[in-house]
């Protein structure tokens, strides 16, 4: 059965619970509109806990004023339906006011992995994700927490900050899932039209290349702006538009 639980109070009595009886706890934070990758975490988390708790909260703080906050994609429904089926037990949704009592949005700062990359063209984002993490990490209290790989500098962000905060979670990264043409999952897909689509596939193809230059080949597929194509870990890592859509992706190099 999966319970679908808003408040805070309610959720730590079923976490007590479990935890007095020396079940394990696997969490996936996630912003909700569910997809394969999504569901790719829950059953990694599987693998090393007894009880799965996936938390769905659109978190105001990561989106800047001229980003997609109001028209983030949002499908409760759907969501559970994918989650069901995928052994979850409990589907955390606070609301707004659950996670920001009082208003108070940043106490922790992210740390050096945020360096450059996204805060570049998304300076309020780490510290946004890092608060939200330590936030819903207090009220879930897991012993692992799975975050994918498609976003890879906010898995070092977020390992970097449960070690600087010495929390007992250990952190797991989890592959990149994709469509059959090598497009990265995410919800921000649903943005994009049938032509935009054709440019977006060809982003992970161009990653994989060994073209001398990246950026020409993508304004060639279509895309309108590049963000930043880089190397970092091991990877190479792109942010960029195709019309109103920021992609994000990143290959093993
Ligand atoms: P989001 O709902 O976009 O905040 O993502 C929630 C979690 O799902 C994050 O840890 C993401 O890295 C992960 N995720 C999103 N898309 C994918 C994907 N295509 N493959 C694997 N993990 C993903």
């Amino acid at each position: 059965m999966t319970s679908v639980i808003s408040k805070r109070a309610e959720l730590e009595k079923i976490i007590q619970n479990w935890k007095d009886q020396g079940l394990r706890i696997g969490y996936v934070p996630t912003m909700g509109a569910l997809h394969e990758g999504h569901i790719s975490l829950v059953k990694r988390a599987r693998e090393g806990a007894d009880k799965i708790v996936v938390s769905i909260f659109v978190n105001p703080t990561q989106f800047a004023p001229n980003e997609d906050l109001d028209t983030y994609p949002r499908d409760l429904d759907g969501d559970l339906e994918k989650l069901k089926p995928a052994g979850t037990d409990l589907v955390y949704t606070p609301s707004v006011e659950n996670m920001y009592p009082n208003g108070q949005t940043s106490e922790i700062r992210a740390g050096k992995a945020a360096e450059g990359l996204e805060t570049d063209f998304r300076p309020h984002f780490f510290d946004g994700v890092v608060n939200i993490v330590a936030r819903l990490s207090e009220h879930v209290r897991p012993d692992l927490a799975v975050f994918g790989e498609k976003d890879f500098q906010q898995l070092q962000v977020i390992t970097e900050m449960v070690e600087a905060l010495n929390l007992p979670i250990k952190i797991v990264g989890a592959p990149i899932i994709r469509d059959e043409h090598g497009l990265a999952l995410s919800s921000r897909n649903a943005y994009l039209s049938a032509t935009e689509l054709e440019s977006a596939r060809q982003l992970n193809k161009i990653l994989r290349s060994s073209t001398n230059n990246p950026e020409a080949a993508l304004l060639n597929a279509g895309f309108d702006k590049i963000d930043y194509i880089c190397e970092r870990w091991n990877r190479r890592l792109a942010a960029a538009w195709v019309g109103q859509t920021r992609l994000i992706d990143n290959v093993e190099i």
